[in-house]
């Protein structure tokens, strides 16, 4: 590493996020790090190309498991969650599939949170279970009940935090703490904070998982996982869960994007929180709103929590409206800034359904046992100017 790059990983979060891993002089002084767009490499001689595959020597073989534009990224984001070693892969999906592939055998028990985004619950609740693995449901706002459903077989507990789509914030230190007790490995979706605002690895977790479609890439333009924890952990998941078992890798492009995303996502991250902090004000004090959850309004259940946590809360909100799901849709519906879509995290706000849009995997008797009502909207507040994204929300709801 010469003096640049070691000065860079003590630095600031924005810092590393715009510098680190990447000296221009390595590159013919592009001030940009190069896209690799290439599958294979070439052995300088056939014993070397031998012994790289044996392990014996480092470099790229092919590009199912490395890249070295994907390399840069997973350096910078290892460093930005504070974990050893990170990994880049097609979608959050991928990130999710490719990790528990890895980690879980028939016979294993995993304990997920209640709430997680409708394809995670699939996942587990749908996927696994078809294969000999057992999954419990908790409510890990409540640490106290984890103890009731961990037992000898947990390999993981699994979370989001807060949570998609009702935001539900779960203590990581506690729950980390009472899965540690049993052995269990801790994984946390930090789709929804990113290391901006919330590190889970130095809470007790073992490894954090983003969707990089969202915050990460933060413009609306690709799909990307990525995963990020202990060396021994997220090279096992590299080396059979990726390369093996889902064949899932990232884009060198995407890589691309989601480095660029990453330059601009504390100065994004601090403007989504503070235009979702002031729609949820004005959501707060309008007569037809109801179970109104953002984490920055001192009237959120857990608002004390979330501020112990993160450092602000973020740009997702959800609410209900007098009327229901109607009421809900006719809102939708009136909007003219704001866009119906799913996803979040980009510059534009979006707008969706989740009963009947990310969260039509669960049943609706799932969904009201786990508090996603039916008429429950959530809104990913974008970088608009904030006054145009208010006015929208305000003639969206006082419209007949
Ligand atoms: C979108 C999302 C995912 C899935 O990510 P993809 O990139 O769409 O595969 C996982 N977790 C959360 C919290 C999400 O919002």
């Amino acid at each position: 590493m010469n003096s640049r790059k070691r000065r860079n990983a003590e630095q600031g979060f924005a810092t590393r996020a715009i510098h680190l891993g990447y000296d221009p002089s390595d590159e013919h002084g592009a001030l940009t790090p190069p896209i690799f767009m290439t599958s294979t490499y070439a052995f300088e001689s056939a014993e070397a190309g031998s012994e790289m595959f044996r392990g014996e020597r480092p470099g790229y073989v092919y590009g199912r498991t490395r890249n070295p534009t994907q390399s840069l990224l997973e350096e910078r984001l290892a460093s930005l969650e504070g974990g050893e070693r990170g990994l880049a892969v097609a979608s959050g999906m991928a990130a999710i599939g490719s990790t528990f592939f890895t980690l879980l055998n028939a016979g294993d028990e995993v304990v997920i949170d209640h709430t997680l985004y409708g394809n995670s619950f699939a996942f587990f609740t749908k996927g696994l279970t078809r294969f000999g693995v057992t999954i419990r449901l908790a409510d890990l706002t409540d640490p106290a009940s984890l103890p009731r459903v961990l037992t000898g077989r947990t390999k993981v507990v699994y979370f989001e935090t807060p949570a998609n789509p009702n935001l539900r914030v779960i203590d990581i230190a506690q729950v980390s703490m009472a899965a540690q007790a049993v052995s269990a490995l801790v994984v946390v979706d930090n789709t929804f904070a990113t290391p901006a605002l919330q590190q889970p690895l130095k809470l007790g977790a073992d490894l954090v998982l983003h969707s990089a479609t969202k915050y990460l890439g933060g413009h609306g333009d690709l799909l990307g996982g990525i995963v990020v924890g202990r060396a021994e952990l997220v090279d096992r998941i590299r080396g059979h869960g990726l390369r093996v078992l889902t064949g899932a890798p990232l884009s060198p492009l995407n890589a691309f994007l989601i480095l660029r995303g990453l330059k601009t996502l504390e100065l994004r991250i601090e403007r989504h929180s503070e235009a979702a902090q002031q729609v949820a004000e004005l959501l707060a004090d309008h007569p037809r709103v109801r179970n109104l959850s953002y984490p920055g309004l001192p009237s959120f259940p857990q608002h004390a929590l979330a501020r112990r946590q993160m450092r602000r809360f973020g740009g997702l909100i959800s609410f209900e409206l007098d009327g229901g799901i109607a009421a809900g849709m006719a809102f939708m519906n009136r909007l003219e800034l704001i866009t119906r879509a799913v996803s979040l995290g980009d510059t534009e706000s979006l707008v969706q359904h989740p009963a009947s849009m990310t969260h039509a995997t669960y049943s609706p008797e799932e969904r009201a046992a786990h508090g996603i009502g039916d008429g429950l909207l959530r809104m990913s507040i974008g970088l608009e100017s904030i006054e145009d994204i208010l006015a929208d929300v305000a003639q969206a709801l006082d419209r007949p």
